[in-house]
């Protein structure tokens, strides 16, 4: 059973980040427009002209689709394909316990697919599942809301119990909160980021493979330059869309690519 720490691993509380990330950019005179929902890009002679809300349009020569699992339909309202797959992810959190220390580190139990962090005075723990969860957000009610994501407990417990000579904790630990996400796969485990082929101004910055938080300073950065110079700081060429080729992809073939990279996510086993 191969076990991983890493000594000097960090983790912190997601939504943090998202506010940070929000507060800087207001702080650099970004006007930010929560809660507005992009219906689509306009495009006029291949060019982006701008994005179309429900409060009007907002005209502007580039567009950055970072949308999270609705990448895929704020590019398709606008005729572009992005060959990802959003995926459930689905981690318990526990009641406090005496002794989850915030000092102790992650835990990866590799060949499980297991981790396991301290988290406010207990543990957040989860699986990469072996038959994960894959969604088409068309199928999905409007006001859908990632907090409705449809939950399986029995499938954290089914890998708690593989673990229990490990982390005979998971099985025993009282679960305070059952959370949801909604990650992007995409066939090659890698990020999709920078311009679309044939649309100028059309950016991406999605397909985070359940990675995105500990990579999105290092992508914002290289993604700012990249459209402000026309050209990345370093070469991307392996995170660009174009790596897939033309299309069309056959949704069968990537769900596929994308589950076996989710349920691959600390390796071949
Ligand atoms: C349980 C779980 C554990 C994770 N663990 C880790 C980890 O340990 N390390 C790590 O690096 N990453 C981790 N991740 C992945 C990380 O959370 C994602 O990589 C990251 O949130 C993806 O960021 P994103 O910007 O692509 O999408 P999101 O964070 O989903 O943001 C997309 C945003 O776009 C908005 N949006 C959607 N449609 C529209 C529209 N039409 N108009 C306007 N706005 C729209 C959404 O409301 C949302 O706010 C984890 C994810 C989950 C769910």
């Amino acid at each position: 059973m191969a076990i991983l720490r890493i000594g000097d691993d960090l983790y912190f509380n997601p939504a943090q980040l998202a506010v940070g990330f929000a507060r800087a950019a207001q702080s650099c005179g970004v006007e930010l427009l929560p809660n507005m929902t992009a219906n689509r890009v306009l495009i006029e002679a291949g060019r982006v002209t701008g994005g179309e809300t429900p409060r009007g349009v907002i005209h502007a020569p580039v567009v950055v689709d970072a949308a999270g699992a609705w990448t895929r339909q704020v590019a398709e309202a606008s005729g572009i394909r992005v060959p990802l797959v959003p995926t459930a992810q689905q981690p318990f959190v526990t009641e406090p316990l005496s002794g989850a220390l915030a000092t102790l580190p992650m835990v990866r139990i590799m060949d499980a697919a297991v981790y396991m962090r301290p988290c406010d005075g207990g543990f957040l723990w989860g699986v990469y599942e072996e038959d994960p969860k894959l969604f088409d957000m068309t199928d999905l009610s409007e006001d859908f809301d990632v907090k409705d994501l449809p939950l399986d407990a029995g499938v954290l417990w089914q890998y708690a119990r593989d673990v229990q000579a490990q982390l005979p904790i998971l099985l025993k630990a009282p679960v305070r909160k059952h959370r949801g996400g909604l990650p992007t796969m995409t066939a090659d485990g890698q990020h999709i980021v920078g311009p679309a082929p044939h649309v100028r101004g059309f950016y991406f910055a999605s397909g985070c493979n359940v990675a995105g938080l500990s990579i999105s300073p290092a992508l914002g950065d290289v993604l700012a330059s990249w459209i402000l110079d026309c050209a990345p700081p370093i070469d991307l060429t392996p995170l660009t869309i174009s790596r897939f080729g033309e299309g069309p992809w056959p949704e069968d073939e990537l769900r596929k690519q994308a589950a076996w990279q989710y349920r691959h996510f600390y390796g071949a086993r």
